[in-house]
């Protein structure tokens, strides 16, 4: 899709603000709506709605020398560097790559696969998130609350075991089979259940109620920077390892905060130099029969219309193959949000049905001979079609990210222990008492 016919009208340069450092923090926070700098670790730009975006003081990527994803130190939003030996890694693909015909494929795979150097035992890039932001508030002495479909929850309670870290996790009930752990439980970590007619939003809407109680911080979702700068690690990890930007970058979303990344990691790699001069085109996929950024993004506007683009969007929800890319409210229309990124980028988005993300899932398990997640499947499935259509050459540089997998191969070596949730809410507006009462809340 072209720049016009996308509807894209915003002149480029005024997705990239520029600030200069000229004290000793090794970053600073700058708004993409109105360009204002800040000092401080805040979510929100008091002017407008634009994203904050982290400017680093270093121009250029000087790899520390530690195992994970501590080792992009540089451009992550932490004053200590990460050990844990959590991170992407990349490779370049044979058996898919020949199967579809591209000679220049690598795969970002997230998850757990001992044999290729990958240690997520959470199994999904959320882990990504977690450090960085667990780590950036562990000496606040406040807990965290966040919201989840399921990964985001093992992630930051797997953090939480690890760090002591208090977090208060609100899960809807269809994400409550995806609640486990590869170690025993600690009381660190609070799941509040939702009834049975609540999906995701409605956790949000609930965990958002709770942030405002004392002692407690929201952890900010795609508007928090060490979730996006830490789920950026992905195409900087690619791009080293190719020794240069990919010309193409697949992945399936839900929110898209990890399209958002991809292309804010590209824009530093630009700014380093030494990594290409084009950005990668951003190819993000949706699962149908829910898409509201597909059909929103292929209509060309800026806006999601809920009754165009999602009617009756609970039961579209109940629809999906890869239920956890199901967010009503994702970080789209602001700036530096989903649409700025396709348009600075030209990037093209895909509404993939649950049959081609199925069989797309088993054909990479069957030629890369490791277990994905189904959204990894909606992933592999945009990439068949952009072949199918040529959208891509034979001699692209490709990454795939592979956004979860490697639990069946996780299920080997490690006991999962189930995670029971501390209390339940029937819906977003339930008085927090009822849950308070329960001494979730201490
Ligand atoms: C969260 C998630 C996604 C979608 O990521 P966003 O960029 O936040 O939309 C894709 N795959 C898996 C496995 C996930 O957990």
């Amino acid at each position: 899709m072209t720049e016009s016919d996308s509807g894209c009208s915003a002149n480029i340069s005024q997705f990239h603000p520029s600030i200069s450092i000229s004290d000793n923090s090794k970053y600073k926070l700058a708004c993409t709506g109105c360009g204002g700098a800040f000092d401080d670790d805040r979510l929100k730009c008091p002017n407008d709605s634009g994203l904050l975006r982290t400017s680093y003081r270093s121009r250029q990527l000087v790899l520390k020398n530690v195992p994970g994803m501590g080792k992009f130190h540089d451009w992550l939003p932490v004053q200590e560097i990460i050990t844990s030996d959590s991170g992407p890694i990349t490779y370049k693909s044979t058996e898919l790559a020949s199967e579809l015909g591209l000679d220049n494929l690598f795969i970002s795979f997230n998850g757990y696969w001992p044999e290729k150097g990958a240690f997520i035992k959470t199994c999904s890039f959320k882990e990504l998130e977690a450090i960085p932001t667990i780590q950036r508030l562990r000496n606040s002495g406040k807990a965290l609350v966040l919201a989840s479909a399921g990964n985001t929850a093992r992630a930051f309670a797997h953090i939480s075991a690890l760090t002591g870290v208090k977090v208060y996790i609100v899960v809807p009930a269809s994400g409550i089979a995806r609640l486990w752990l590869p170690e025993e439980p600690t009381d660190s970590i609070h799941i509040i259940q939702m009834g049975k007619n609540c999906d995701y939003t409605d956790s949000i809407h609930l965990a958002e109620r709770l942030s405002s109680l004392p002692g407690v911080m929201a952890e900010g979702g795609a508007r928090n920077v060490a979730r996006r700068d830490g789920m950026g690690t992905v195409m900087l990890d690619a791009s080293v390892y190719m020794r240069r930007m990919p010309d193409h970058y697949f992945q399936a979303i839900g929110s898209g905060t990890g399209g958002i990344a991809a292309w804010e990691a590209s824009l530093r790699l630009l700014g380093d130099g030494r990594f290409g001069k084009r950005l990668p085109e951003l190819h993000l996929s949706q699962n149908l029969p829910f898409a509201p950024m597909y059909h929103a993004w292929n209509a060309g506007r800026r806006e999601i219309i809920k009754d165009i683009d999602m009617p009756d969007a609970k039961n579209l929800i109940h629809g999906m193959y890869a239920d956890i890319l199901s967010n009503r409210e994702p970080p789209y229309s602001m700036a530096g949000g989903v649409y700025d990124a396709m348009c600075s980028t030209g990037g093209t988005m895909y509404g993939i049905p649950n049959n081609e993300a199925r069989s797309a899932q088993t054909l990479f398990e069957r030629n890369e001979g490791i277990d994905i997640l189904p959204p990894a499947g909606v992933a592999v499935a945009s990439l068949i079609q952009a072949v199918n259509e040529q959208k891509v050459d034979a001699g692209d540089h490709i990454v795939l990210n592979i956004t979860g997998g490697g639990v069946k191969r996780l299920e080997m070596d490690y006991n999962l222990f189930n995670i029971e949730p501390a209390a339940c809410a029937e819906n977003s507006i339930v008085p927090l008492e009822e849950i308070i009462h329960k001494k979730v809340i201490a």
